[in-house]
């Protein structure tokens, strides 16, 4: 297949692009490069010391014979340019990963939260806008969040995105498919819920083929690809804005840092390993819906932890503490999740489990790098609570 992967020099995106390469597809990256222009403005760094896209792209080159092209375009700014490169290229699918995806930086300030949702919004939307003038026939594969649901199930199993509901009509009970109801914790989740009806509108009316991809949070950070050559090393972010839950853990045991677990640590999320991820997108490209199905939703996760518990398990592993310190999200303390994972594993996903491969990922990478560690950049900073600008003065 030829095929454009958006967002690929990010940490999702890049070890995608790789893998779908060492497979045998013909891959472009399309990216605008913003995740290292607010690494900038944030003053942060990947843990992992990551090249520039054009060293990548020839230490790969190199290394394996196969070529990955590029494209530097703003999704959400030039619908044009993308427009273009759809005509040249003419891919079989496009993996949509470039949005703004940290939930913190979406809640920081009233610049990064409509920077958030016009980047986001514009970018889905703008694709898929491209794709429907192109007259391509182009399979879109978009990279959401198991956060579309929320984490309130009230003990039910998530369904993979459709839920059957009994309406009671004129002639008595009628049962319907309907999108799961959506309960985003921030605003960028919100932006993966209006992606999810820009996607149903859009199979619906002009017959695109769409895989919405209901992700948990990734965790590791190589794959067999990114371990073949250190000018391939993937990111991994630590710090309070971008660093996951599992990554920030295993950074703050590697310099000997209380392992800092929000509120009571009793949230449960969902998690898939990094090389699992690439090994579903594309088991979830090489099985597309047909045009006129509605869109096709996976759960793209393979088990659930409270947070405390990871904290116990990484302690377990290397002896740090761990600190209960105030949650900046307002969310409920503690919540069960029960999430339907069926459809990868009937399409022969192999799970990697945090047990079997969490020890790996803290000599391999967090003990490896904690020399760039920069600890003034480990604290969450974004809360929650709207307030008001200074000078604004209170409604009496
Ligand atoms: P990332 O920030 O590392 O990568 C996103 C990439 O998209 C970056 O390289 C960025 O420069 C690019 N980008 C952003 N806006 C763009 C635009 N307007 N035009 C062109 N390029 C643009 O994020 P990631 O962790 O790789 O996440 C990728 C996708 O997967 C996101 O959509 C995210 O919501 C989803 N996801 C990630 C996780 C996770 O744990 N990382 C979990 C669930 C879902």
């Amino acid at each position: 297949m030829k095929i454009a992967v958006l967002g690929g020099d990010g940490f999702c995106g890049w070890p995608a692009a790789l893998h779908l390469s060492a497979r045998g597809h013909d891959v472009v990256v399309v990216d605008n490069l913003s995740r290292r222009a607010i690494d900038v403005q944030l003053g942060t760094e990947s843990l992992t010391p990551i090249r520039g896209l054009d060293e990548r792209r020839a230490a790969w080159q190199e290394r394996t014979g196969r070529r990955i092209g590029s494209a530097q375009i703003d999704l959400a700014e030039d619908h044009e340019a993308f427009l273009d490169l759809l005509v040249v290229e003419r891919p079989d699918a496009v993996v949509h990963f470039a949005e703004q995806r940290a939930a913190p930086y979406s809640m920081r300030t009233p610049a990064t939260k409509r920077y958030t949702v016009d980047n986001n919004v514009n970018a889905t939307h703008n694709v898929l806008c491209a794709v429907v003038e192109s007259g391509l026939d182009v399979h879109l594969v978009h990279l959401g969040t198991m956060g579309v649901y929320g984490y309130g199930t009230a003990g039910m199993r998530i369904p993979e995105g459709y839920l059957d509901v009994e309406v009671h009509g004129p002639q008595g009970g009628v049962t319907q498919q309907i999108l799961y109801p959506s309960q985003p914790g921030s605003l960028y989740h919100m932006t993966k819920v209006l992606d999810q009806t820009m996607f149903a509108f859009y199979a619906k009316n002009d017959r695109l083929r769409i895989t919405d991809l209901h992700q948990g949070i990734v965790w590791g950070t190589s794959t067999a690809e990114t371990a073949l050559d250190e000018r391939l090393v993937n990111r991994f972010d630590y710090d309070g804005d971008y660093g996951t839950v599992l990554n920030r853990f295993l950074v703050q045991a590697a310099v000997g840092h209380p392992l800092t677990v929000h509120g009571t640590g009793g949230q449960t999320r969902a998690f898939i390993h990094i090389q699992d991820m690439v090994r579903c997108v594309e088991l979830a490209l090489l099985h597309p819906p047909a045009a006129g199905d509605r869109v096709k939703i996976f759960n793209q996760m393979t088990e659930t932890h409270r947070v405390r518990d990871l904290a116990r398990l990484v302690a377990g592993l290397t002896g740090a503490e761990v600190e209960l310190v105030p949650n900046p999200r307002q969310e409920s303390a503690e919540n069960e999740l029960h999430v339907d994972n069926g459809a990868f594993l009937d399409l022969g996903l192999r799970p990697t489990t945090l047990s079997e491969g969490l020890l790996l990922e803290v000599e391999q990478t967090a003990v490896r790098w904690a020399h760039r560690v920069d600890l003034a950049r480990i604290p969450a900073r974004s809360v929650w609570n709207a307030r008001r600008r200074p000078g604004i003065p209170a409604r009496p």
